[in-house]
């Protein structure tokens, strides 16, 4: 059986914890790979290694730092298809898809060749007679990332891609479902011309997550996942002194307006939907027709349509979407569909019981659809996760915004519409991080910045962008004069511009 190592400096892989887990091919329901976890032990070497190589390399001149990020963009771009098989074998999204996992942190890798523009400081000549002040963005040090299983390529970029091209040392504690492209990653980024050290990866559970939130030299964490998991993680590392961001889940909704294109909503909804089976934070699980004519309209249009997909293998470039990530997950996504057919809400198609011919032991879930979903039921107030689409019907505009605004979770939501106004009042009004204009998964480019809202993330700052490198520098400021001689007279008084 494959084993899979950590990469932590100075050893060859080899872990003191007894402690392991196993890697599925989420399409055959096979174990692939052994997960051999980190210990508290490994950590602390890797903090030890981090420390020692982390100030020669915020050292190194901005523009050598953005050489190594060139190279390394290269690299990604070479070994693309390589990545994407891995990806899809571990996860269960078919590799085309895969392949946009990959494109998508590639792509915040392209940010970072930018740094040294990005990171440079400010200056005010003249603040006050003779007087100047600078500032300037300084790395934290050595930081960690700890990631979830549905994009282990793109996520782990968000977070280690600024945090060293900005001169951090980081260690990635990747999901343990789907570990070996995060090695992959580093190893990479090694080739690239990284220095030992500056990207270590460790592995495991619950445990290696603490034992990073409470290591006293570890100066900042990100973490993405769950939101319960978010708000402890969020807690227990600002209890520890730590700079923290922490995103969670998502219940994204699609407002349809009864004037818009519903062959082109029917075409998005169904990939943002059901495309990676669900599995993305940024997934649209809710549609919400404005008018009981649209809805009627919609769902004439839509069930045909996800009666047409195809469910199959990762591999299968004719597929639309794979299996789910484990049998666990698929025995939860399950139980939601029971539990919202419990609540009342019409099982318009029953994605239950999806057997895959010649991988019937595959974690498949075929496409569920439901109607006359309400916002008290507990299967629309929490994330489901799956390939699971419910129609919660809106009488008006008004109504149709209060939903996502008022749902606990606040990462993105659409608007389907030809009409401008209502798209303008729509996005300045609605209680949500991010927000498509028909654009069914409005995950921001590279260069602008990912966070939702409430409980969609913790902390202050987002992800890539400046908001990156916001999040992995502390600002410090300089307020300097030369004067030319002679003691000037004491100030007993405050300074000021006055
Ligand atoms: P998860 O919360 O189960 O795991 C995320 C990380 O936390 C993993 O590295 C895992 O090892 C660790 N972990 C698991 N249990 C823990 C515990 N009890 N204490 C501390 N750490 C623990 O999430 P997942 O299932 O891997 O990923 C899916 C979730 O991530 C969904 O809720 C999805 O919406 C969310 N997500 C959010 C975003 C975003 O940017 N908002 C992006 C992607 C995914």
């Amino acid at each position: 059986m494959r084993q899979i190592d950590q990469m932590v400096a100075g050893t060859s892989g080899g872990t003191a914890s007894v402690r392991a887990g196993d890697v599925y091919n989420p399409s055959t329901g096979a174990v692939q790979a052994q997960l051999r976890f980190s210990s508290p032990a490994d950590l602390d070497r890797a903090v030890a290694a981090a420390r020692e190589a982390q100030p020669s390399w915020a050292a190194t001149n901005p523009q050598r730092r953005a050489r190594v990020m060139f190279r390394f963009r290269q690299l990604l771009e070479d070994n693309m298809d390589a990545l994407a098989t891995l990806l899809a074998s571990e996860h269960g999204k078919v590799v085309a898809d895969a392949r946009g996992d990959v494109q998508r942190g590639l792509e915040v890798i392209e940010f970072c060749c930018g740094i040294p523009h990005v990171q440079k400081g400010e200056f005010t000549e003249g603040a006050g007679p003779g007087i100047d002040v600078y500032s300037m963005r300084q790395p934290i040090g050595v930081v960690a990332g700890i990631t979830p299983f549905n994009f282990p390529a793109m996520i782990p970029m968000w977070m280690f891609g600024p945090a060293i091209a900005c001169g951090n040392a980081f260690i990635l504690k990747p999901s343990e479902r789907d570990p070996s492209v995060p090695v992959r990653l580093a190893e990479l980024f090694r080739e690239a011309g990284l220095p030992e050290g500056i990207l270590q990866v460790v592995h495991g559970d619950k445990e290696m997550v603490d034992a990073i939130l409470d290591h006293p030299d570890i100066g900042a964490v990100s973490f993405v996942g769950s939101s319960d998991i978010a708000h402890y993680v969020y807690e227990r590392g600002v209890r520890a002194g730590k700079r923290v961001q922490a995103m969670g889940g998502a219940k994204n909704h699609g407002i349809v307006m009864p004037d818009a294109d519903l062959d082109q909503v029917v075409s998005d909804l169904t990939g943002a939907a059901f495309g990676s089976a669900g599995e993305r934070c940024m997934a649209l699980p809710v549609v919400v027709p404005v008018g009981e004519d649209t809805a009627e309209r919609l769902r004439a249009k839509l069930v045909p349509a996800i009666e047409a997909l195809r469910v199959g293998v990762s591999t299968d470039a004719e597929a639309h979407y794979g299996p789910v990530v484990t049998a666990a997950h698929k025995e939860k996504v399950e139980d939601w569909i029971a539990r919202c057919a419990e609540e009342g809400a019409e099982l318009v198609v029953d994605g239950r019981g999806f057997s895959l011919q010649g991988h019937e032991q595959g974690f498949f879930v075929g496409p569920t659809l439901f109607d006359h979903v309400t916002p008290d039921m507990e299967s629309y107030r929490q994330e489901i996760f799956g390939p699971v689409l419910q129609i919660v019907r809106a009488p008006d505009f008004e109504t149709a915004l209060e939903l996502p605004s008022k749902h606990q979770y606040g990462n993105g939501v659409a608007i389907f519409t030809r009409n401008g106004h209502a798209a303008r009042e729509f996005a300045a009004r609605v209680n949500v991080g991010m927000v498509g204009i028909n654009v069914p998964i409005p995950v921001p480019v590279a260069y602008h910045t990912f966070g939702g809202w409430k409980r969609s993330a913790f902390g202050d700052t987002n992800q890539y962008g400046m908001e990156g490198v916001r999040f992995w520098t502390k600002v410090k400021t300089v307020t300097q004069r030369w004067p030319d001689g002679g003691a000037g007279d004491s100030a007993f008084v405050i300074p000021t511009m006055a």
